[in-house]
């Protein structure tokens, strides 16, 4: 059976968002991380997940890492609105399921 994965729980603690996903897992996700890895074409290029490939330059300015809102998206992706007004990165559940792995692994 094909068990879809999907966030029961998506909550601002500080500058993180935690969610709790319906196979019993939580994630941590500081902000800045989250932003530094917008999946959008503006943000990431041909780079990878966590900059395995070098991404282009990109300038962050106040608010960038600051989040004023974040949408569930036809059930399958997070789309973030940060203070800096980008709000064009679609965080599909599975990516943020692969970014959350690449995180614990980096700690
Ligand atoms: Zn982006």
């Amino acid at each position: 059976m094909d068990v879809r994965i999907e966030p029961t729980n998506i909550a601002l603690i500080g500058q993180e968002i935690a969610i709790a996903w319906n196979d019993g897992e939580e994630s941590f996700f500081p902000l800045e991380i989250l932003r530094r890895n917008c999946p959008c074409a503006v943000c990431q290029g041909e780079a990878d997940v966590m900059g395995m490939v070098e991404r282009p330059e990109r300038h962050f300015v106040e608010g960038s890492f600051e989040l004023k809102s974040i949408q569930n998206v036809g059930g399958y992706a997070l789309q973030p609105l940060w203070a800096d007004g980008h709000s064009t990165g679609l965080f599909s559940f599975l990516y943020l399921r692969r970014l959350s792995a690449e995180l614990l692994k980096k700690q």
